[in-house]
């Protein structure tokens, strides 16, 4: 039995088309910036508390809290939720260039609110950082991590309404996206970053499992290239560029067909230039704790180049390359192998596999079951010439139902067993 093909594996791609930027003064000479110095920041200025992707406002604010003493950030509410929770801004800089940073719009989402709190804590703490100095000078820094609160509490997309706030910029009708409105209005942002998680079943179109999408969102139907997106796009490119090392050949692009209702479209078409950051899945990372580092390095980095206005001089090239995200179906396929259903005959058919939680592997449901050599999955294993045994609780193999299987060598269920997936729940 072999992985014949793994949308997680491992994989080389070409290197970075940016010509490295480097920081001046006492980092001159060094390391590109920002993605080594930002890992290492990320590393260094992790905020504790944080570790278990599932956090909610109160723990989230707790972990921030002892930074947010420091005179060198300004916290301010900036409104509040649906069901009362505290929306908070916290600026950095005093620059002219105003750059609007916001991120898990979707209580679900929340590796970038994440990253939002350690960078406010390199912010608030670095003491002889050259990248700090120069992005306080030139920049003017405003973060909303945890749009969404309420979401947050629950764990899910939606507002306490029930509404996606990232559909409701159109016609603003919750508070959240409200504030957000008001708060880039009062700010005339030159630069905004949209901060998300997409589904951790994303492939490119190379087939492989997505970690970083980008997108410089269309300000219109016609998905022109007006100068407020043209800029937006120079910003992913630094991003792409950047990260290319890090995370050779994980990184797409999202879809730019103009979406009416959506933040980041609206925010290009309101003159802010904007880009749009969904951190998807890496293997090995069920808490999205690289994911995690990797905002702070790829934001570090584009707000290094917003602050050095280098952007006219970066090739769009390291974007335009990156392949098109691409929804997968399935976790898990096994290919090749003979159900056994109680004492019928053993019948050849492929199993597809689909996970409650896909980023940590856990909730094994049966999916389409048949014919299924054409499906694509996060992972693809042939069984061919052995027997999978589905302990099923009425003799019914039925979509949707919890998985306990085992693969073994002979359709006797006491043959030699190679594999297994999901527990079996025995009556006590
Ligand atoms: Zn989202």
């Amino acid at each position: 039995m072999t992985v014949v093909a793994s949308v997680r594996g491992w994989h080389w791609a070409v290197g970075a088309i940016v010509a490295p930027l480097v920081i001046p003064g006492s980092m001159e000479g060094q390391a590109p910036c920002c993605l080594a110095e930002g890992l290492a920041v990320a590393g260094q200025y992790q905020v504790a508390g944080l570790e278990d992707r599932r956090f909610n406002h109160e723990i989230y604010w707790a972990a921030m809290a002892p930074a947010l003493v420091s005179d060198r950030v300004r916290i301010i509410q900036v409104g509040e939720s649906t069901e009362g929770r505290a929306i908070n801004a916290v600026t950095y800089g005093t620059g002219s260039t105003s750059v609007l940073l916001w991120s898990q719009m979707h209580g679900n989402e929340s590796t970038a609110s994440m990253a939002l709190a350690d960078l406010v804590n390199f912010f608030a703490t670095a003491d002889t950082s050259a990248l700090a100095s120069l992005l306080a000078d030139r920049l003017t820094v405003t973060m909303i991590p945890m749009l969404n609160p309420d979401g947050a509490e629950r764990f899910i997309r939606e507002n306490a309404l029930g509404i996606d706030v990232n559909r409701d910029a159109r016609i603003l009708v919750t508070p959240e996206g409200q504030l957000l409105k008001r708060v880039r209005d009062s700010l005339q942002a030159d630069f905004g970053f949209n901060l998300h998680d997409q589904g951790s079943r994303t492939a490119g179109d190379d087939g492989l499992l997505v970690a970083i999408a980008l997108l410089a969102p269309a300000a219109d139907e016609e998905r022109s290239w007006g100068p407020v997106r043209l800029k937006a796009r120079k910003v992913a490119a630094v991003i792409a560029g950047a990260l290319e090392p890090e995370i050779p050949g994980r990184m797409a692009r999202y879809d730019d067909s103009y979406a009416t209702r959506a933040f980041g479209d609206r925010m290009q078409q309101w003159g802010t230039s904007t880009v749009l950051i969904e951190s998807g899945a890496l293997a090995d990372d069920p808490q999205k704790q690289r994911l995690r580092a990797i905002n702070v390095a790829v934001l570090l980095s584009a707000l290094y180049a917003i602050a050095q206005d280098s952007l006219d001089q970066v090739s769009d090239l390291a974007y335009e390359r990156l392949p098109m995200n691409r929804a997968i179906a399935n976790d898990l396929l096994l290919l090749g192998g003979k159900i056994v259903l109680g004492n019928s005959k053993p019948i050849r058919a492929d199993i597809a596999i689909v996970f409650d939680d896909a980023v940590a592997g856990t909730g094994p449901r049966y999916g389409e079951v048949g014919d299924l050599a054409e499906a694509v999955a996060m992972d693809t294993v042939d069984v061919t010439g052995l027997y999978l045994h589905p302990y099923l609780e009425d003799g019914f193999l039925r979509r949707g139902a919890p998985v306990v299987l085992r693969v073994r060598r002979e359709a006797d269920p006491e043959s030699e067993e190679v594999w297994r997936i999901g527990e079996v729940i025995t009556d006590r």
